[in-house]
């Protein structure tokens, strides 16, 4: 009997005790590899010895100061570091407690944008389905996730859904990059002008989309297209770095690998590590000024924001990426475990699909390789594939069901930064294992 509510009641999860690099334990003395980062956030392993030391100095320092009262060193620090390394344009940071919370900080920023700056007409926000940009509801709204907005649809806010560029399920037969990417960003386009061109606030998407469609990185041009669109229309750009950003894909921003910047990004998860609950939303200059000469401030808040213990694991994460280069093992890894689960997977009659970028690869399950028919959802493949996988001591992070019709399941992995080959080699002889156990 359990007074918790946990994710799946019937389900309740086993008892972690402690963690230790990049292995759990659990209350019966098992011990499982921690292939998805949780939900790629512990990019630097567990029980790191910088961040518990940055916390404990920051606890016997000062544990909290409400926002409406104070700043603090070590908040004015992090911002500084973050903003020191973002893609251009970008110039200020509004620390939060997660991605939902940053997502939507973004949300509203776009609007308020737009309230201050004499367009209040612009309140649409586009967004692309197969997307996952947090649970609370205005995350939810802009998210494409139909399973999980099913029941809440009442409670939504209006927004408004174009296709993803998911090569793998989308680009047809013999089109190049260029014609997918243009096909794919074009629906943006579409869309604004089919809403009114001066009635869009914003579009949003993740460079790099993560929970729900599994590691689905875009084509060719697409986002310096997506770019060009926004900025014929005076559309503001979100970008959703919460799963895919903080150098889970090997640049610290994913968006720099597309050579864009966005006038609102939002990171979360890694920035953290999971050492404390953290996420930000990043803005544009232009939207700050807008702010600054407009009404002075941004009428948002909660009571956590700007937390000490928070900025102090999200600055000591930060310097321990940089002080052991571990962008450059990002890359490095990300080419092995490539590697590894091409060599696992390649010729796999079930596995469709090997995608992603960084420490940040995917596998898609097909019934059929030829016609990518998925499974039948019933058979709940990703639900048997994580518990095949925790049997055998390994952490991964499989979602399934299909959504729009197009979509199987699939596995993510976001392993901890500092893997080694001989991990990597580890974690795919184990998935292998279960995803043959599991079918
Ligand atoms: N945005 C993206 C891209 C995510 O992957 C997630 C979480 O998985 C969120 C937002 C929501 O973040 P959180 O769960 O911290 O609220």
């Amino acid at each position: 009997m359990t007074h918790l509510l946990h994710r799946s009641i019937h389900t309740p999860p086993r008892h972690a005790v402690s963690a230790q690099g990049l292995h759990f334990t659990d209350s019966e003395g098992r011990q499982y590899i921690d292939a998805s980062g949780g939900a790629a956030v512990s990019c630097l392993g567990h029980a790191h010895p910088d961040v518990i030391a940055a916390l404990h100095a920051q606890l016997d320092r000062l544990a909290y100061a409400h926002t409406g009262f104070f700043t603090t060193d070590v908040a004015e620090e992090l911002a500084d570091t973050l903003i020191a390394d973002a893609p251009a344009g970008l110039s200020h940071v509004y620390l939060v407690s997660g991605g939902s919370e940053a997502v939507e900080a973004a949300l509203k920023m776009a609007r308020q944008y737009f309230t201050e700056t004499g367009q209040p007409q612009r309140r649409h926000i586009i967004a692309r389905r197969q997307s996952y940009h947090g649970n609370t509801l205005g995350a939810l709204a802009a998210g494409g996730n139909e399973w999980r907005r099913a029941q809440f649809k009442p409670l939504l806010m209006e927004a408004h859904h174009i296709a993803p560029c998911f090569a793998y399920r989308e680009q047809w037969e013999g089109e190049t990059d260029a014609d997918y990417a243009a096909r794919a960003a074009g629906e943006l386009e579409a869309k604004i002008l089919e809403l009114g061109v001066d009635t869009v606030a914003a579009f949003v998407a993740e460079p790099v989309v993560g929970a729900t469609a599994g590691a689905v990185p875009a084509v060719g041009d697409y986002y310096k297209r997506i770019r060009a669109i926004c900025d014929k229309y005076g559309v503001l750009l979100i970008l959703d770095e919460v799963m895919c950003g903080m150098g889970r894909t090997g640049s610290l921003y994913a968006c720099e690998q597309d050579g864009i910047s966005p006038d609102l990004l939002t990171i979360a998860k890694g920035l953290g590590g999971g050492y404390q609950p953290i996420g930000a939303t990043l803005l544009s200059e232009k939207i700050y000024q807008a702010f600054a000469q407009g009404s002075g401030f941004f009428q948002h808040g909660h009571t956590y924001m700007g937390h000490p213990m928070a900025a102090a694991a999200g600055l000591a994460v930060q310097k321990v990426i940089k002080q052991d280069n571990l962008l450059a093992n990002v890359q490095a890894m990300g080419v092995e475990l490539r590697q590894q689960l091409q060599a696992a997977f390649g010729q796999h009659a079930h596995v469709g699909d090997i995608r992603g970028r960084g420490l940040f690869q995917a596998i898609e399950l097909v019934e059929d390789r030829q016609t990518k028919a998925p499974f039948d959802p019933a058979r709940k493949l990703h639900a048997r594939i994580k518990s095949e996988a925790m049997a055998r001591g390994l952490m991964v992070y499989p979602m399934g069901g299909t959504i729009d019709g197009v979509r199987g399941d699939h596995v993510l992995l976001a392993p901890p930064f500092i893997v080694t080959p001989s991990d990597v080699a580890e974690i795919t002889g184990r998935l292998s294992e279960a995803v043959n156990a599991a079918l």
